[in-house]
């Protein structure tokens, strides 16, 4: 039976992915089939579950598998699968339109660069779409497995701007999808390359895949017709670790997690006592294009199974926030199959799984950073920040967590963040008790903050952090391994009894001085007595210094009032070399400028001094000059 066809438009959103898929995926393009297959798996998991409490939903036909099949002469692929199939509005919602959120968002993101989106595509995946880089038209017929055989649906597209939609009669429930390969696509009617390809990216699905087996009879002898399993079928987590090679961990990943990305690390354990379960944990090597979004509350990635039954994405109950990059699955042997949510909040066989998780998760980002430093870099790099939510998150693994947190340093390369608690440690000076760090706003604000200047003359060292986030996380990290942490930006510092100052450094900086100085002086001219490099000064550009022998200048300033007739001493100036404001008047090639710029250092130096200008109007207008430039 069928009615009439309902033809609609794809969403607007469709059409262009459809669009960026054809052009952008063309280089790997067999990945559709490991998609197909992918949600076939997915839909027999659903069934499964289901089935938990409706039995009468998989009654009669309990072989929960995937088919596959070519027609070399109708240029036909087609995967069947007896799965939980969808109703006329899941496939309206599911194909036709865009519902996940993910899609939308990831459009939003999409910028006019067409090599970025290419990039971009890979982090998202595309499934079922992806059928239309090697099909001109693709046929889906689906049964819900709750509906009656007259409910079932037929959707099919060319894949340009519309799909047909009628109501068709399907005796079985599931889903059956053909692909009419495109005219230069023959390779994928070929059962050699299809089990090769099943082979490569499918082996570890849980269900089993089959195909007819090829015939090599006599010629002319007509074989039976032989269906034969062509991959592992059985849940990865559940086999030996000595079975599995990297490539069948990676394979895994990209099909349980939805990715597209390697992982970069992974951990896979058994335990066995009060309770029992698998797990199998990944790291990813890309952060989802959309972290940004996938909040705190809206956390995916981590599957529970309960006996090799998927039950349900349960990130949230299962890993604390700050761990939700991590994917995998979560076998339990103990916990009711009938689990719901409110049950996974209260129970507490979930609360040691989730400890115990946490434990190893932690355990492997040591590893990762004890063995594979440049990998642990890239997840720094990409999940730094949700790490450092921990520290004020996890109270019991706060150590464990401040170890494996990475700063950029005054004693480190530049911007990077790469230098642990422990590496500071290992370089404390003599008399160090304590930890030092500045937050700011940015890395060059931190690295440029006059409050370093006197730690980092003593070769103390002190960490940057110019993320936002830093100042809310030290505010939980006050101790390390014994060692207070210090902000050196806030209160006085003391730093007399720290290190020594470095001769040799500061015999070169002394020589690197020189020639600005001089500079200085000579624009000066008879303004002052001399002009010195400092070693005190911090954050400001210049200061009047009295010399050993000299009247304070505040006593002169007194007695002059008084009437007392004191000679006009000209003063002498210290600069701080570093400043921009020195090495502007010391670079400056207009000697006129030059001269201006030199004149204000003065000018502020005893304004700071607390002295009365000899030229207020001067000064003011040598401010104004610069300040309109
Ligand atoms: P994704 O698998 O990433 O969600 P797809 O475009 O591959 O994206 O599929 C969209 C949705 O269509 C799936 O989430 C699923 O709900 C549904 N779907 C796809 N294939 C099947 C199938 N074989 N059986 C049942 N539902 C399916």
């Amino acid at each position: 039976m069928t009615t009439a066809t309902e033809t609609r438009r794809f969403e607007a959103e469709v059409e262009q992915v459809l669009k960026l898929v054809t052009h952008s995926l063309y280089s790997h393009k067999e990945i559709f089939l490991r998609e197909l297959v992918s949600n076939a798996s997915d839909a027999l998991d659903k069934l499964r579950f289901e089935a938990i409490a409706r039995p009468e939903l998989a009654a009669g036909d309990t072989d929960l598998h995937v088919e596959i099949e070519f027609d070399k002469a109708a240029r036909t692929l087609t995967l069947r699968d007896n799965g939980i199939g969808m109703s006329r509005e899941e496939v309206i919602e599911n194909i036709g339109t865009i519902a996940r959120s993910g899609t939308r968002r990831f459009l939003e993101s999409l910028t006019g660069d067409a090599r970025k989106d290419t990039q971009l595509i890979g982090q998202f995946g595309v499934g079922f779409y992806s059928t239309f880089v090697v099909a001109d038209q693709v046929t889906l017929v689906t049964r819900r497995a709750d509906l009656e055989p007259e409910a079932a649906v037929r959707w099919s597209s060319n894949g340009t701007s519309d799909y047909a939609l009628d109501t068709v009669t399907e005796a079985r429930r599931g889903t059956t999808i053909t692909l009419h390969l495109k005219p230069e696509e023959d390779e994928f009617l070929d059962g050699w390359k299809l089990r090769s390809l099943v082979g490569k990216y499918s082996d570890h699905i849980a269900f089993p895949i089959r195909m007819l087996k090829e015939q090599f009879g006599e010629e002319g002898e007509k074989a039976e017709p032989e269906i034969e399993t062509i991959n592992h079928a059985s849940a990865l987590w559940t086999r030996p670790k000595s079975e599995l090679k990297d490539e069948d961990y990676a394979a895994f990943y990209k099909h349980s997690a939805h990715a597209y990305d390697e992982p970069l690390a992974w951990t896979h354990n058994r335990v066995e006592g009060n309770q029992s379960y698998t797990s199998l944990l990944y790291l990813p090597t890309q952060a989802p294009f959309d972290l940004a979004f996938s909040g705190r509350d809206e956390r995916k990635g981590l599957k529970l199974y309960i006996r090799r039954v998927f039950i349900m994405d349960a990130s949230e109950h299962l890993l604390p926030a700050y761990l939700r990059f991590v994917r995998g699955v979560v076998d339990s042997d103990d916990l009711p199959l009938n689990v719901s949510r409110e049950i996974l909040q209260e129970n507490k066989l979930v609360a040691q799984i989730r400890s115990g998780l946490t434990k190893r998760t932690l355990d492997l980002l040591d590893s990762l950073a004890a063995d594979q430093p440049e990998k642990y870099a890239t997840f720094w790099g990409n999940f730094g920040a949700l790490l450092k939510e921990g520290v004020a998150e996890d109270h019991g693994n706060r150590e464990r967590i401040a170890k494996l947190l990475r700063f950029a340093s005054t004693k480190g390369e530049g911007s990077a963040a790469k230098v642990s608690l422990d590496d500071y440690l290992a370089r404390m000076v003599e008399g160090q008790d304590t930890i030092y760090y500045i937050t700011a706003d940015s890395f060059s604000a931190a690295n440029g903050s006059p409050q370093i200047e006197a730690l980092k003359a003593r070769g103390v060292e002190v960490l940057l952090m110019g993320e936002r986030i830093d100042e809310w996380m030290m505010g939980y990290l006050h101790e390390y391994a014994g060692k207070k942490l210090r902000n050196v930006a806030k209160g006085e510092l003391d730093v007399s009894a720290l290190g020594k100052v470095d001769e040799a450094e500061q015999q070169k900086a002394d020589e690197a001085a020189k020639p600005v100085v001089e500079r200085i002086k000579t624009l000066l001219g008879a303004k002052v007595k001399d002009v010195r490099a400092s070693k005190r000064l911090t954050e400001s550009a210049s200061c009047v210094v009295v010399d050993e022998y000299d009247m304070a200048p505040h006593l002169k300033r007194m007695l002059k009032a008084a009437g007392q007739d004191m000679p006009d001493s000209a003063p002498a100036l210290e600069v701080n070399p570093q400043h921009a404001l020195v090495q502007r008047a010391a670079n400056e090639t207009d000697e006129d400028l030059a001269r201006e710029l030199a004149i204000l250092l003065l000018e502020q130096a005893q304004l700071l001094e607390g002295a009365a200008l000899e030229d207020p109007a001067g000064f003011v207008k040598r401010m104004n000059a610069l300040i309109a430039k």
